[in-house]
């Protein structure tokens, strides 16, 4: 039997072991926000991996954002070198998961199997992920103990609000350093068969735009920002969400409409702030002075982020000509480069290979809408040979009742699998 063979075998003989990995690690909530329980995960993830004979470090980001006492952010990374030197290849999942929200028919901190599924949060995004590269590389060891390079592991916190008590702390401490990691994979849920060569950018702003206080019952004595932010809209409407709509992208985005460049309205919140709930009071009479508006632009590697924000700026100044008394403010709050790994990149070839193997048909490349911790490994780690691979569905992420495939983690996995062989000969 041929190496690879026994490496599917294998992979295919502790498919009970992986479910079992995958419902304990559902089973310990790791909510984020406020981030619960990440020491108790890595405490898992550490008993696993020391057995695996795995060297293991667990590291809190301290001063990280989010990081705190009563929520310490705990990370993994655990390394396992070969026989002889070589490369490194490293799986980075992240452990944290979303809140859990309405309308689950299924305990959503269970682990039930039903139907060739396992429910839970976090089942595709991503435990599933993490379980199958786990159970990828013991398979692996056991099957070629003499590889060379090294294996690597990380259970990193944050990547739901940012990675910065995550990924983005480990790259600063040169965990992804080009010297220490030639290769990354990322177990997000983008398909068994699909392989993720990167994101859109992103740039936050807010807007805001200034109006003077008055009696409501004199609107005419003041100046309602609210109104101002009403023409800012309807100029966007008008000029900028036409523009966009005919930008398009050679990258291979999915889905279609995310081919585009894209803007969404995060918020406006104009006036008096909202009460609460159970206030039975009526509101009092006022003019707004300040409006704001929070948009949330996503782009393309096509497109620079400084003709980005001079588009947004565009509007507002084509508005402050029309308008009397118009006056605005702007400033970006967060941005990420776009970032897309070459397809005759080593891992990417990795990966395309073991695919046709397991599959016997080619690998789709697709390219997240969204950002996802490649973007500390891309800016800050230097590292770009990197790629998301591994199973689920993106678009049950998040919703009620997730769920991974039993038979999607298997495959993946073996899929993991020969790409270590591959990366690793000795
Ligand atoms: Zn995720």
């Amino acid at each position: 039997m041929s190496t690879s063979e026994k490496l599917k075998k294998e992979v295919a003989a502790r498919r009970d072991d992986l479910i079992a990995l995958t419902q304990d690690l559902i089973r310990i909530p790791t909510l984020n926000p406020p981030g619960t329980n990440y020491r108790e995960i890595c405490d898992y993830l550490d008993h696993r991996l020391l057995r695996a004979g795995f060297h293991t470090e667990l590291i809190r980001a301290e001063g990280a954002i989010g990081d705190s006492d009563a929520h310490p952010r705990w990370n993994i990374v655990a390394r396992r070198e070969g026989k002889t030197p070589g490369q490194c290849v490293h799986f980075n999942s992240h452990i944290d998961v979303v809140e859990v929200g309405h309308g689950w028919t299924t305990d959503p901190f269970g682990g039930e199997v039903k139907d060739g599924k396992i429910y839970g949060r976090g089942a595709c995004d991503m435990k599933g992920g993490l379980a199958a590269s786990i159970v990828a590389a013991e398979a692996f060891i056991d099957v070629c103990p003499d590889y060379a390079g090294a294996i690597e592991i990380s259970g990193t916190a944050d990547e739901e609000s940012g990675g910065f008590g995550g990924v983005a702390y480990l790259a600063e401490k040169g965990y992804f350093s080009p010297e220490r990691v030639q290769h990354v994979i990322i177990p997000e849920p983008l398909n068994k068969d699909r392989i993720c060569l990167g994101h859109r950018g992103v740039w936050w702003a807010e807007i805001e735009t200034k109006g003077e206080i008055a009696h409501g019952s004199m609107p005419f004595l003041g100046d309602c920002a609210v109104r101002h932010m009403g023409a800012v809209v309807a100029e966007m409407e008008e000029s900028l969400f036409p523009a966009l709509a005919q930008k398009r992208t050679d990258m291979p985005v999915v889905p279609e409409g995310a081919k585009q460049s894209t803007l969404n309205i995060n918020s406006i919140h104009g006036g008096e702030p909202e009460q609460e709930e159970d206030y039975t009071g009526l509101p009092s009479a006022c003019v707004p002075d300040r409006c704001r508006m929070v948009i949330d632009r996503r782009f393309l590697i096509e497109e620079d982020i400084g003709e980005v924000e001079q588009e947004v700026r565009d509007v507002l100044e084509r508005v402050r000509e029309a308008r009397p008394g118009f006056e605005y403010d702007i400033h970006g709050i967060h941005s990420v480069e776009p970032t897309m790994t070459k397809r005759d990149a080593p891992v990417v070839g990795a990966v395309a290979e073991a695919v046709r193997d397991v599959f016997g048909r080619e690998a789709d490349y697709v390219v997240s809408p969204g950002t996802y911790d490649q973007k500390h490994i891309d800016r800050i780690g230097r590292l770009k040979n990197c790629i998301a691979y591994g199973p689920g569905v993106l678009d049950l992420a998040h919703k009620p009742d997730e769920y991974v495939g039993i038979d999607d983690m298997v495959e993946s996995a073996q899929v993991m699998a020969l790409a270590l062989q591959d990366l690793l000969s000795a």
